[in-house]
């Protein structure tokens, strides 16, 4: 019944099946040390990709993981070998899975592009694996998209080590702290240090404007709404 509700709403605000994902749990760590927690990630995630499908979600969206003082290396192999595990058991399902981007603190894998492509190249099923890119992650990871060369370079490490083919989707968020914080905390599009005029330059780039844009900015339908209004705004500055 919630399944076909979801597809009535779909088609009554006529969004397309191909522009939205499902979001993992958070408390999946396809990188954790913890054999009892990997195995229980890896469940978890292959119920939560079931459920995407029976919606006629096209995108299933996670973050890589932490390898939680194990190191890179460590993390990219663990996060691969759960991937394959999932999908040697999910992959007809109709699911893709887009690895996100994350803010660099922790133990995180996945904030530089370098690691996503590391991942996605160690994995039996990478043609199933794609990537969204988080505004307000990439921005707390150094990756100043107030600047169009650091865009340039943004999408040049995306073709180099994923494949621009690869790049599905947009979280747009602005960020709380500055450049480089890596303190993970979202703001209203303009009120934060990407800002107006950063946004303006990072949607006038071709392939970003192209993708599905998604809000994950504080607040309720009402700031929402109000987020939205500013893009538009933005829209209308960068192409008259
Ligand atoms: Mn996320
Ligand atoms: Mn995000
Ligand atoms: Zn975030």
């Amino acid at each position: 019944m919630d399944i076909i509700g979801f597809k009535e709403k779909m088609k009554e605000f006529n969004i397309s099946f191909d522009d939205v994902l499902v979001h993992s749990g958070y408390l999946i760590n396809l990188a954790t040390p913890n054999d009892e927690n990997w195995e229980k990630s890896i469940n978890l995630m292959k119920e939560e990709i079931r459920i995407t499908s029976l919606l006629g979600i096209k995108y299933f969206n996670v973050h890589p993981g932490s390898h939680l003082g194990e190191g890179d290396e460590f993390g990219y192999d663990r996060i691969a070998k759960a991937l394959d595990i999932i999908l040697e058991e999910v992959n007809n399902l109709g699911v893709n899975i887009l690895l996100e981007n994350v803010a660099k603190k922790g133990g995180n894998i996945g904030w530089k592009m370098e690691q996503l492509g590391e991942i996605i190249k160690r994995s039996n099923f990478s043609g199933k694996l794609g990537i969204t890119y988080d505004t307000c992650h990439g921005f707390d990871s150094n990756y100043d998209i107030r600047d169009r060369d650091d865009v340039r370079r943004l999408l040049d490490e995306i073709d180099k080590y994923i494949g621009l083919e690869k790049f599905k989707m947009i979280h747009l968020n602005d960020s709380k702290f500055s450049l480089g914080a890596g303190k993970d905390r979202h703001e209203f599009i303009g009120k934060g240090e990407i800002g107006i005029k950063g946004f303006e330059t990072f949607l006038s780039f071709d392939e970003i404007i192209k993708l599905p844009m998604h809000l994950e900015t504080p607040g309720d339908d009402t700031e929402h709404a109000e987020d939205i209004k500013v893009i538009k705004r933005i829209f209308s500055n960068i192409y008259i």
